[in-house]
């Protein structure tokens, strides 16, 4: 059991009266402005949160460097920090045993959404890919305890740490390249819904699959049909599935090595697929004005609003994408409209694909109102946690 003199070996870290009140509200994070002391804290230690009075909080993470300055783990006191990790990576792999079907491939650990704060983990077939953005979660115990547990509960035949230099940076760490740091290999075949992809764990871009995007693969292809364009490919997944049920299938993506590996997986899974370079705010109004039509439309941007100050231009640039898909769909066509911005709400998006829809004189029957695939889960206390909008609707004229 976790006791009162176990947390007083750690740090203490006192919060100010805002940030206490988040934290009585649900959050895990404490911001820099409303740290009221960190004396002596190392960069990613675990500590004691207090309020002003000195009011025991919960032990959480520190980083000296991000704006998030506490990721809270428990709003108990930690005895064994070693052991609680171990517990949560075991609560987060019987989680997905639970929810995910018919993949090989799929988020292992969430960060926040799985209580381990600053830790993704992704399943690609036999092989892990894990990326660390925090000071706590990289310092080398900690990293120890994950590798160990990992390989003693998932077997897997190696594990890749992938580095966002960017994310280092932030977190002032020191730079450290991607690499191998357990086992052998690092490609692979991993399977969704039945259909076959490439994985490199290290070459090609750095993001891996869109692995929140699968079960959304799946509904596209239970109501696509005839013609279909994808547009924002990249290597292929919502196109591939798409060829189960169309007719002929277009993907538009403007990175090359992108739509490289998308060819490599179509031959994989004995598909003819049409991919093309180019930009697809131009491809869209060059195909609409050559009066090309589809019947199945998927949009798949990337997050237009990285942040709530780009919001605007976001909005108006998904509301674009919308309007020229819309025109291009024939009578009793499909649109597949996704949004991963988490500044963006399910509202807000439901809107701009309303307004598109009205501007053009459309009717949508909207029949799924979807979001990210279940081994991303998404903490109610935690709204960040949520980001991803995936609309399936009927044009009815
Ligand atoms: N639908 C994909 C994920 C798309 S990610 C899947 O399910 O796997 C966003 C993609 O948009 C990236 O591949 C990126 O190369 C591409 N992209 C970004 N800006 C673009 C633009 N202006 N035109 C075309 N593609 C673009």
């Amino acid at each position: 059991m976790p006791s009162k003199s176990a947390a007083s070996s750690f740090p203490a870290v006192k919060i100010s009266r805002r940030g206490a009140k988040r934290l009585q509200e649900g959050h895990v994070w404490v911001y820099r402005s409303d740290i009221a002391s960190a004396n002596r804290v190392a960069p990613g230690a675990a500590v004691c949160v207090t309020d002003e009075r000195g009011k025991f909080l919960g032990t959480a993470f520190y980083s000296s460097a991000s704006q998030i300055a506490i990721r809270m783990i428990s709003p108990r006191a930690v005895a064994d920090l070693p052991g609680l990790l171990r517990e949560r990576i075991a609560a987060a792999i019987s989680y997905r045993e639970r929810v995910v079907r018919d993949t090989d491939a799929y988020r292992v650990i969430f960060s926040e959404a799985d209580f381990l704060p600053g830790l993704i983990v992704d399943r690609y077939n036999d092989l892990l890919s894990l990326q660390i953005l925090t000071q706590a979660m990289d310092t080398e115990p900690i990293r120890q305890v994950i590798v160990s547990e990992l390989s003693q509960r998932l077997k897997p035949a190696s594990i890749t740490e992938r580095v966002d230099p960017r994310i280092r940076e932030l977190e002032q760490l020191p730079a450290r390249p991607s690499g191998l740091i357990q086992g052998e290999g690092n490609s692979t075949i991993f399977t969704m819904n039945g259909v076959r992809f490439h994985y490199e764990g290290l070459e090609g871009q750095k993001t891996g699959a869109f692995l929140d995007q699968r079960e959304n693969y799946a509904a596209a292809a239970r109501h696509a049909h005839g013609e279909a364009l994808d547009v924002f490919c990249y290597q292929g997944g919502f196109a591939l599935h798409l060829a189960q049920s169309c007719s002929k299938v277009t993907a538009v993506d403007s990175s090359r090595p992108a739509l490289e590996v998308a060819d490599r997986n179509a031959a994989l899974n004995n598909r003819e697929i049409e991919w093309v370079e180019a930009n697809a705010f131009d491809f869209l109004r060059d195909y609409a004005d050559a009066g090309r039509r589809y019947d199945t439309i998927v949009l798949d941007p990337p997050a237009f609003a990285k942040s709530k100050s780009s919001l605007e231009t976001a909005v108006r640039g998904y509301k674009e994408l919308n309007l020229r898909a819309l025109k291009m769909l024939r009578p009793g066509g499909i649109l597949v409209t996704c949004c991963c911005s988490y500044h963006v709400s399910p509202a807000q998006y439901l809107d701009v694909v309303r307004d598109s829809a009205r501007d053009v004189h459309r009717n949508l029957r909207l029949v799924e109102n979807r979001t990210q695939a279940k081994d991303h889960p998404i903490l109610l206390n935690i709204p960040e946690t949520g980001y991803l909008k995936c609309l399936i609707s009927y044009v009815t004229n």
